[in-house]
């Protein structure tokens, strides 16, 4: 039997109950984020068959938590909200009974690693300076491909017992589907892949026997989950957004300090913070979850609770503060 027909159906549910809404920001200890962590995993029923041991997943997580940076946003909080978000997004029923359990396994491995060495500036800065690892990339999904690398090399060199249960063929899959699924986190893309999500469910839905229809589930999973803290409760969602505006003001400052062209969302001195979410949402998440949910109905609650945060920030930008 091929890896792919497994599917995440034979142990019992586990019974940790996955809480999308979770408040991870506000946990300071980095074991209490590795424990989220660890759950996450944990309460997919189909990936507990490749995981070694709860103790070298934990050390694993502990190992890829050492090389996040303390940015603003892009950091080991945000990789462990990720995972669990991937986690509660793997055992909602559709995916639950008809995702093989080692594309779960790796969805939540990506979902861990995506941002790994996250410098705080993005693959535009890195473009724009030409720097070692643009040129490296090829100016293609260049943090992406040096998150991936990273993560290949821990689970290579520095933690291989995390991936001592899988056979060879399951490995090859599993590092073949890493690279995938962590490129497609590269939000230069973002509207192509929206128009080929489309277009495969205006065919007839998805197909979970085919290894290119699992690929496109996995890419809309760990898009959706990357992007979900803007689905979460409104003073969440504002906590998270806040983290990213600071994110790329700071960028903004070096950009100008090195006179190099602002990002978009750059320029702290006339972009106004709730109209920049609320476009976000609008423009970049809406859709993308809209998508999501002729998959699987109960991400139907995400769609409410972007339809109410974009209300709420387009009400903050006519009444409230102009700056967070
Ligand atoms: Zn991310």
């Amino acid at each position: 039997m091929t890896a792919i027909a497994r599917t995440n159906r034979e142990p019992p549910a586990g019974r940790i109950e996955f809480d999308r809404n979770i408040r991870i920001l506000g946990l300071r200890n980095k074991s209490d984020l590795v424990d989220i962590a660890v759950r996450s995993f944990l309460g997919v029923a189909g990936v507990r068959q490749y995981i070694n041991g709860e103790e070298h997943l934990r050390a694993f997580i502990w190992e890829v938590g050492r090389h996040y940076h303390n940015n603003p946003y892009h950091n080991f909080h945000h990789a462990v909200d990720t995972t669990n978000v991937m986690g509660w997004l793997l055992t909602r029923p559709a995916f639950k009974n008809n995702l093989p359990g080692l594309y779960a396994f790796v969805l939540l491995v990506a979902a861990l690693v995506h941002d790994v060495d996250h410098p705080g500036t993005d693959n535009h800065w890195e473009i724009k300076n030409n720097s070692a690892l643009a040129r490296k990339y090829h100016n293609r999904a260049v943090l992406e491909s040096q998150s991936r690398d990273l993560a290949l090399w821990i689970l290579d060199s520095e933690r291989p017992e995390m991936l001592a249960k899988l056979s060879r063929s399951d490995r090859e899959l599993f590092k073949h589907l890493l690279d995938v699924t962590i490129i497609a986190t590269d939000f230069s893309r973002h509207p192509e892949f929206l128009q080929e999500l489309e277009t495969r469910l205006e065919k007839g839905g998805m197909d979970f026997s085919h290894p290119e229809g699992l690929s496109l589930i996995a890419r809309t999973l760990i898009k959706s989950a990357d992007i979900s803290n803007t689905s979460k409760h409104y003073s969440q969602a504002k906590l998270w957004g806040r983290r990213v505006m600071r994110e790329y003001w700071a960028q903004g400052r070096l950009e100008k300090q090195r006179k190099l062209p602002l990002g978009p969302l750059n320029d702290q001195d006339n972009i106004n913070f709730h109209l920049a979410q609320a476009w976000f949402i609008e423009n970049q998440v809406m859709k993308l979850f809209e998508l999501l949910t002729r998959m699987e109905n109960e991400v139907q609650e995400a769609v409410d609770a972007l339809k109410i945060n974009l209300r709420l920030y387009r009400d903050s930008a006519a009444h409230g503060p102009w700056k967070i």
